[in-house]
Formats: structure tokens, C-alpha cells, sequence
């Protein structure tokens, strides 16, 4: 049954909420941004049409407090919440909260996020649909004699896993016997510290895999379909740094065959909204690794060659549209139209091996054009703080083909300019130059092969420079150029917005 959304409550900050904010704009839809008190110098607090403040910085006082978010959503007079992704997004009691309290969850079932969400539930229900997995212990024994043992059953290099992790963390990956029993126990420490739960599973290492996932969706009747795929193998820390659609690696009959694996495990969980299911790719052999229960950090190439808003068709679908919101019957025949890349833009300092950088921002420039599309959540004046994830902005580009797409993100990001703070941008230019990424061929050892050790200093770029010339002259300054490695550098926090 239908039941149009008048009001949504945004529990999420950063790029995403300001993603959020835009696509209930165009829906007529009025929102609500559930903040911390530090996030009233953000763009989405400044876009809302209402705000709420729901705690205090940090994030298990205010964005991870389910009680906080839904009380807030009903004070704000919204009838949805849209969680974003990060935080509570993949929280099945906040689903069910909202829903308790009468309020739309946009996103799957709190059933749908137990069965898919939990890494190991996910693959009983894989294994049960007879779909490929790596080998590996998913066991209830947990003490480190049976892992360590079943560790060496499975055949080295293994990675031990938090079941209920998230973000690359808690993973160790173990060479030999000897190694073991420490490591685990450094996984299990993580896992309760950062999840909550110290369980953990083992797997298989795949020492030269490529990361590539398909976008689903399930429409309100429970038919899933996919939108094609993405390769995320330019990986930092198991994290994903630079995302493209669609993969250069796959053949049409493995594509097709990863899609209708990616369609059979969401339509099994009564999936409905965006979801993404991840497999790793090795040796033209396919293994489905997990599915995320939430719109991705990097939907938005998808969204550039399928020609779809993944977002309002989120919104869409939960008020109840029947055929996958805006997308249409025949959203499962559309065919990808050129290539999309997307970059994370890092407050960190690619100079010191990738620190944090915290400060105020100051000059910001994202050079417009054809074809490149721009998501951040802060502006020049607003604050980079500590106290969350340092993804400062999303850059993506679209073009006809791979290559034009490379030669655009170079150039792009050869115009940007973030001043205020350090960003990982001449990093993402070595990494856009070389040639593995060039020919496809990355796999997710990538930066650990070719970008371990911190890059070296670089000049400004014609336009930092002439940024820098013009706030000289603004505040009168006569200093020679800037040191990129010392605290007056224009990168760190001396040159404040002009
Ligand atoms: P998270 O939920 O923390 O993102 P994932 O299970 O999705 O964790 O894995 C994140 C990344 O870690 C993968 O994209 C891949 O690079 C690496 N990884 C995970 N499992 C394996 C494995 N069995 N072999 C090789 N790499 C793996």
C-alpha cells in the first residue's frame, strides 16, 4: 500500500545526507537532519529544511543511538528515515525501532538485514542457494585452538574476520601457523571493541583477486533486479578508495552469471530497496563475499552509465511505489552507457604516510563541467574534526570510454583545490598514472604492491597557486611560496577561505 512521504528524517551526516537532502528536493519531499552538535557547520545542516540535534560528537551518543534518532524523527514530524550508510544504516533494530514507532525505514526489512547483514548468516543462505564461497570456518567454536586449527586445514595465507564487522576492520590476514594464535586474538579484541561481538570466521586469502560487486534492487512486490556492475579493487586497508562501473574485467558470461547469483540471494531475503552484493574475482572464478543492506558509498557510478537515481528510487520503493520506484518495468533491460569513476577525497596527509587532517577548511574549488559530478557535505569555513570518518567529498566522472574517464579524473583533480586542510588528492594522481590501474589489471593488493610508502611532496598546481597569489594579496602577505611540509603550508591551516 502506498503512503506518500511528506516529511523524512535524514539519521546520517557528510556528502551522504546532502545526497539525501537533493533527491528529496526534487520529490517534493521535506527533510529533517538528525545532527550532532558539532555537524551545525555542515552543508546538510544548512540544506534541511529542519534540524534536530540528537547528542552530542560522539558517535555512540548521537548517530549510533537508536532511541535519539527515532524520537528525533518523530519530533521533527517526519513519517521516514533514511539511515544512509555508515552508522545505523545496516542495523536491523533500528529498522525495526522505526518501524515500531510508525515510521517508514527506507531500506530492507529488519528480517532482510539479520539474514544478509551478518556476514556469517549471509553465507549459510549463499551456501543453502548453492552459490560460490570462498572456503573458510564460519563455526560456533570460538576459542583460538579450533580457529588456529582449522586455520591450517584451509591452507595459508587465511584472513580472520569480525562476523559483524564492517569498513575493512577487524581483518587480519595469517601467513603461517606461528602467527596465528596473536593475530586472531587481535581480531577478536577489534571485533568487541569496534562490533560489539568478538565472533569471528575465517577464509581463504585470495592473494590476487579483483573486487567487484552488483547493484540490486528489490521493488515493493519483492522482485529483485540488478543494475550491472562495479570494481572497487583500489583498496587501502580493505577499504575502497577509488570505485569505477562497470568493471574492465568481466566477460558477458561471467557478468551474467554474477547477476543472476546477486538477484538469487536478494530475492531469497525478500529484499527490497538498494543493496549490493560483493564477490571477489580470481582466476575467472567468482566467490560471493558479503551483501551490503544499504545504498553504497559509491553508488553514484552506477547511477552515471545506468542513467537511474538510486536514491529516489530508495525513497520511492519504501512509500510503497510498486515497480522499483521511478526506474520502470524495463529497469532490468537498461544497458550501462559509458564509463563512471568515482574517487574519495580524504582529510588526510598523503605527505606522512595518510595522518589524519583536521582543521578548518579553507578554499574549496570543484571545477564544474560536463560529466563531472561533485558530493560533499562541508565548505570552505566548515570544520574537518576527529570525531568521524576523514571522507571529506566524492569526486566522479563520466565518459564515453575507460580511458577519456581517466584522462577527465586527472584533469579534474588537477583543478581542485582544498585548502585548509591536507587531502589525499595527489595520491589519488599517482595512483590515476599508473600503469596496472591504466591497463584494468589492479587487483586488491594494489596499494599495498605499488603505493605503500608515503608519496613525495609535490608543487602547488597552477590554480593552488593562484589561489595562493590571491590570498596573499588579500591579507597583504609577502612570504616566499608555501611549504607544503610545515604548519604554514596553504595545504594545512594558514590560508582560511578568501
Ligand atoms: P568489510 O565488510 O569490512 O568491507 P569485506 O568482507 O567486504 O569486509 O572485505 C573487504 C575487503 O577485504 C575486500 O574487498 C577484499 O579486498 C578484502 N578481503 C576480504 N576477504 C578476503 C579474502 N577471503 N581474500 C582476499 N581478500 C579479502
Amino acid at each position: 500500500m502506498s503512503q506518500r512521504i511528506q516529511r523524512l528524517a535524514i539519521a546520517n551526516r557528510g556528502e551522504v545526507a546532502v545526497r539525501i537532502i537533493r533527491a528529496c528536493e526534487e520529490l517534493d519531499i521535506e527533510t529533517v537532519l538528525l545532527h550532532s552538535e558539532v555537524d551545525i557547520n555542515s552543508r546538510a545542516y544548512r540544506l534541511a529544511t529542519k534540524k534536530i540535534c540528537i547528542g552530542p560528537a560522539p558517535t555512540a551518543e548521537s548517530y549510533l543511538n537508536i532511541v535519539a534518532n527515532v524520537n528525533g524523527a518523530k519530533a521533527g514530524g517526519a513519517q521516514a528515515v533514511h539511515p544512509g550508510f555508515g552508522f545505523l544504516s545496516e542495523n536491523a533494530d533500528f529498522a525495526q525501532a522505526c518501524k515500531d514507532a510508525g515510521l517508514i525505514f527506507v531500506g530492507p526489512s529488519a528480517e532482510s538485514i539479520r539474514k544478509l547483514g551478518d556476514k556469517v548468516s549471509c553465507k549459510a543462505l549463499a551456501k543453502s542457494l548453492g552459490l560460490p564461497l570462498v572456503p573458510g570456518y564460519q563455526g560456533e567454536d570460538q576459542s583460538v585452538e579450533r580457529l588456529v586449527k582449522e586455520a591450517e586445514a584451509i591452507g595459508f595465507p587465511v584472513i580472520v574476520k569480525a562476523a559483524a564487522g564492517g569498513g575493512g576492520r577487524g581483518m587480519k590476514v595469517m601467513r603461517k601457523s606461528q602467527e596465528c594464535k596473536e593475530l586472531i586474538e587481535s581480531a577478536q579484541r577489534e571485533a568487541r571493541s569496534a562490533f560489539g561481538s568478538e565472533k569471528v570466521f575465517l577464509e581463504k586469502y585470495l592473494d590476487r583477486a579483483k573486487h567487484i560487486e552488483f547493484q540490486i534492487f528489490g521493488d515493493a512486490t519483492g522482485k529483485v533486479i540488478q543494475l550491472m556492475d562495479r570494481e572497487c579493487s583500489v583498496q587501502r586497508r580493505h577499504q575502497k578508495i577509488i570505485e569505477e562501473a562497470i568493471s574492465p574485467s568481466l566477460t558477458l558470461e561471467v557478468r551474467r552469471k554474477m547477476s543472476e547469483a546477486a538477484c538469487l540471494i536478494g530475492e531469497a531475503a525478500g529484499y527490497r530497496g538498494a543493496g549490493t552484493v560483493e564477490f571477489l574475482f580470481q582466476d575467472d572464478q567468482f566467490y560471493l563475499l558479503e551483501v551490503n543492506t544499504r545504498l553504497q558509498v559509491e553508488h553514484p557510478v552506477t547511477e552515471m552509465v545506468m542513467g537511474v537515481d538510486l536514491v529516489k528510487a530508495q525513497i520511492l520503493t519504501a512509500q510503497g511505489d510498486a515497480v522499483f520506484g521511478h526506474l520502470g518495468q524495463a529497469a532490468n533491460q537498461r544497458q550501462p552507457h559509458g564509463h563512471a569513476i568515482e574517487c574519495r577525497i580524504y582529510a588526510e596527509n598523503p605527505f606522512l604516510g595518510g595522518v589524519p587532517s583536521t582543521g578548518k577548511l579553507g578554499t574549496v574549488v570543484w571545477p564544474e563541467g560536463p560529466g563531472r559530478r561533485f558530493e560533499y557535505g562541508f565548505e570552505s569555513g566548515d570544520e574537518i574534526t576527529s570525531y568521524y570518518d576523514p571522507m571529506i567529498a566524492k569526486v566522479i566522472v563520466w565518459d564515453e570510454t575507460r580511458p577519456r574517464a581517466i584522462k577527465k579524473m586527472k584533469k579534474v583533480l588537477s583543478e581542485s583545490v582544498v585548502f585548509g586542510v591536507h587531502t589525499n588528492i595527489p595520491y589519488l594522481q599517482e595512483i590515476f598514472s599508473h600503469p596496472e590501474f591504466v591497463s584494468g589489471k589492479m587487483t586488491t593488493r594494489f596499494i599495498d604492491q605499488y603505493f605503500s610508502a608515503p608519496i613525495e611532496a609535490v608543487a602547488p598546481t597552477p590554480i593552488e597557486e593562484k589561489v595562493i597569489q590571491e590570498v596573499k594579496r588579500k591579507v597583504g602577505q609577502t612570504s616566499s611560496g608555501p611549504d607544503q611540509a610545515n604548519e604554514s603550508s596553504p595545504f594545512s591551516s594558514f590560508w582560511r577561505g578568501v
